[in-house]
């Protein structure tokens, strides 16, 4: 199961003023956001994206730190 990241992510849910002033709608898959949705806000590119693209993000990043520690793991019994 994905969990979205939250040392990226900051939940937010979307308020009248965020959506007149800051966005309406996801930077990733351009979707519209309404009053009252959960958004996310990626503290690494300033960007909100909506809740689908920032699991799928959280996933990459996931399935990305896996790699790495198998990496880590296939170098250290090199020794
Ligand atoms: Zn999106």
């Amino acid at each position: 199961m994905i969990t979205i990241n939250s040392d990226i992510f900051l939940k937010q849910s979307a308020d009248r003023n965020i959506l007149e002033n800051v966005t309406k709608y996801c930077s990733k898959c351009y979707n519209e956001f309404s009053e009252e949705d959960f958004i996310y806000y990626d503290v690494e590119s300033y960007n909100y994206l909506c809740k689908n693209c920032a699991c799928c993000i959280s996933e990459e990043l996931q399935t990305k730190q896996e790699c790495l520690l198998d990496e880590c793991e296939t170098e250290a019994s090199l020794f």
